[in-house]
Order: C-alpha cells, then structure tokens, then sequence
C-alpha cells in the first residue's frame, strides 16, 4: 500500500498555488499527491493543465469556493486528505482599501469556513499563507517573527485575523499542527516558463510594473521616493523567488509530518532571503536580465510606503532547514520568460502550443 500524503491545496490555480503543486509533485519527491481546489476568481483551470505537464502526471482539480461549506463537505467525504496548503485569498492591498468586507468575506470567513469543514472531518494539519505585511512599519530591520504585528490596512488585517484565529485554534485543541507562513515579496515563475504570475492591467508590485515598462506597455516606471534613508534612497524589499517559497511548504509539511515534532507542530515563520534590495537595484537586475533599458521617473512616495522591510530569515533555517536560494538574477529572468511565453497569461492558444 501506497504510504504517500495526500495534500489539499486550496487557491492551486493561483501564482503560488500552482508553483507549491509543482514543488510537491516534483520528480524527487514520491510523498505526495496533491488535490487542487480554486473558485478560479483570479486564476485560470489551464494552470492546472500546465502544473500537469511540468509534473508528468495527473492533478485532480475541483472548482470550489472556500466560502461553501456544502462543496468542501463533499469533496471531503470522498478524498481522504492528511495536510491541507491553504493559499486561497484575495491579495490587493489596494483594492482591499475600497472593499473590506468583501476581503473579510473571502479570507476571513472563508478561512474560517475551511476550518470548521476540515475539523469536522478530523483533517488537523494546516499551513496558511500569510504575508510579511502583517508586520505594518517595521521599527526595526531585520524583522523577526516576534516583531509587533501592526497591520495597517483590510488586506493585512485579513491575514492577521486568521493567523489569531490559528492561534486559538492550536490552544483549544492540541491535535492541530498550524504553520504560519509569512512571506516577504514573492517574484519569479518556474524556470519552464509555463506558470508564473497573472498580469494585472494595472499591476502595483514593482516587477510586475516592471515587466510592464520591459515590455513596452508602459514608457517609464514611477520610482516611488529616492529620499529614503537607504543605500540609494529607493526603498528596499526582501525579494524571494516562488520555487524557494514552494520549497519552504514542502518543509514544512515534512516538519508537521515528522513524529519527533508531534508535541510541538505549530510555527509561525517568515518567508525570505533575509537580503534587501532596493528599486533600483531591482531596475538594474531586471534590465540585464531582459536586455532591454527600463526607463525610470521619480514620483512622490507611495503613502503608507515603508523604507525598508527585510526578512530575518533564521527561525525557518533553524526549524525547518529550509534557505532560500534562488537569487535576484534568477527571479528576474524566471519572471521575463514566464511573460515572454505569456503575454496575455493563460490562453487556449498558449495552452495548443505546449
Ligand atoms: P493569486 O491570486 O494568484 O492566487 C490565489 C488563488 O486563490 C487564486 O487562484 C484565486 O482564484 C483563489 N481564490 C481566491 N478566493 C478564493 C475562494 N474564496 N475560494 C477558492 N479559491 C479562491 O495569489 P497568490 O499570489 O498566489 O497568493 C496566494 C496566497 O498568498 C494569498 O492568500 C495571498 O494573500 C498570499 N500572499 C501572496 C503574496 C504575493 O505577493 N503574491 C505575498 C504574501 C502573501
Ligand atoms: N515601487 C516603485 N514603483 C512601482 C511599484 C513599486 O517604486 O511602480 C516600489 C515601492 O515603493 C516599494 C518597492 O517598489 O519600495 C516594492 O513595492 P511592492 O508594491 O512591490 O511591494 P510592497 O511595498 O508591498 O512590499
């Protein structure tokens, strides 16, 4: 009899989702099988298809919003399930600005619907993706995890929310094993080029708009304030590439999955390389790596913008053995050809040429 986990990942569909299945079915890794489930509100089922064929194999997929309790009860009661990957939310801290409750709605409630379903069915190993801004303005760099959370908007708040919410979980009921995943800035795509980040007409995050400028849809990229006290004056992020985030889900189920941490399962760690980088070392990377000059203004700063924000990325190496590895070079050019595949994103058209 086969002894592989089998792994529910919700939001699979989704940039991060989709590079964790990856991750998880990889060639080297015969432990697990994964379920994939997403209401596909910012994604597309043809990542599915190519997630299959990086993998080589088979991903079953259900279209299935975590906000229905009925739906999650179903597939439940036919897929037996040891550990779910919860990545499903909603992400845009600006448009979080303008509708909070739908941001409550879908991360909060649906979190909170998702793990109601899943106690109900004994499923007590959980890992959830949260994010670095839970932390607000840093006072001090590096950020540890022990930082003060001082979540400044709805999107951020949202993550803390269910982060707390995890916490009295664990306390209620010490047969979950809940890993809290903070990341810092994802960026990037499988090296295949076949999955990566849904372009945003609009996008907010520096190498999205970056791309954009590459690309010649945008003429210039608004630097956001040169008069931070960092080393250039632009501010500064910790940038981590989305195979090193995928692996650190694949380390941490392996932590939950190891009987020697049965008496203390639950973590909350940050996600990052630990390493800053500016806007424009940032500008400078991505422009060797495309070829191509990236024209650049200086704006006012963004409000509410911080200067610098890096990870200490230590707790996550000592706990789970998991560094970082992927550098910035590599981000770069993983997120040029992802878009150089992709242009327009997932497309029928696409999907014919694979
Ligand atoms: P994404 O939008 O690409 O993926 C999220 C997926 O969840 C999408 O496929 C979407 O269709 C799905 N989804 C949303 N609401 C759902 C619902 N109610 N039911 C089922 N599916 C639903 O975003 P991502 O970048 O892959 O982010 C994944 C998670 O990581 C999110 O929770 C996000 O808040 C968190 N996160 C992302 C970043 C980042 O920069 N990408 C940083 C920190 C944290
Ligand atoms: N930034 C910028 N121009 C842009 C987008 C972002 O100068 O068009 C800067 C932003 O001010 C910040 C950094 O790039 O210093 C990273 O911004 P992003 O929104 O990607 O991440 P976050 O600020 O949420 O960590």
């Amino acid at each position: 009899m086969s002894n592989r986990k089998t792994i529910l990942v919700t939001g699979a569909a989704g940039y991060i989702g989709s590079h964790i299945c990856v991750e998880l079915l990889a060639e080297n890794s015969k432990k697990y099988q994964v379920i994939a489930i997403d209401n596909l509100c910012n994604s597309s089922a043809l990542a599915i298809q190519r997630i299959e064929k990086i993998s080589q194999g088979t991903l079953p997929f259900y279209a299935i919003d975590i906000c229905d309790r009925s739906a999650l009860d179903r597939l439940l009661k036919s897929h037996h399930v040891d550990a779910v990957i919860h990545c499903a939310g909603l992400k845009v801290m600006n448009e979080s600005l303008t509708q909070p409750l739908r941001y409550f709605e879908n991360n909060v409630v649906g979190s909170a619907n998702l793990l109601q379903v899943l106690a109900s069915h004994n499923i007590k190993n959980f890992i959830f993706s949260s994010s670095a801004s839970v932390y607000g303005t840093p006072s001090t760099v590096p950020i540890r995890e022990s930082a003060p959370c001082l979540a400044n908007n709805p999107y951020s708040r949202s993550k803390l929310m269910v982060e707390q919410l995890l916490a009295d979980i664990a306390l209620t009921d010490p047969a979950w094993a809940i890993g809290v995943l903070r990341y810092f800035n994802p960026a990037g795509a499988h090296d295949s080029g076949l999955i990566g980040e849904l372009p945003h007409q609009k996008p907010t995050n520096l190498i999205p708009s970056i791309v954009r400028v590459a690309s010649g849809q945008q003429s210039a990229l608004p630097i956001f304030g040169d008069d931070y006290s960092t080393s250039d004056g632009t501010g500064v992020r910790d940038y981590i590439h989305v195979m090193d985030v995928a692996s650190a889900h694949v380390a941490a189920l392996a932590y939950i999955f190891n009987d020697a941490n049965k008496d203390a399962r639950g973590f909350t760690l940050n996600l990052g390389t630990g390493q800053g980088y500016s806007v424009l070392d940032i500008i400078r990377t991505f422009a060797s790596a495309c070829g191509r000059a990236i024209p650049y203004t200086t704006e006012a700063r963004r409000p509410s913008d911080t200067a610098i924000c890096y990870a200490d990325a230590w707790q996550a190496a000592r706990l789970l053995g998991w560094r970082a590895e992927r550098g910035l070079a590599e981000m770069c050019a993983d997120h040029w050809r992802w878009h150089m595949k992709n242009p327009s994103g997932y497309t029928d058209g696409d999907c014919k040429r694979l």
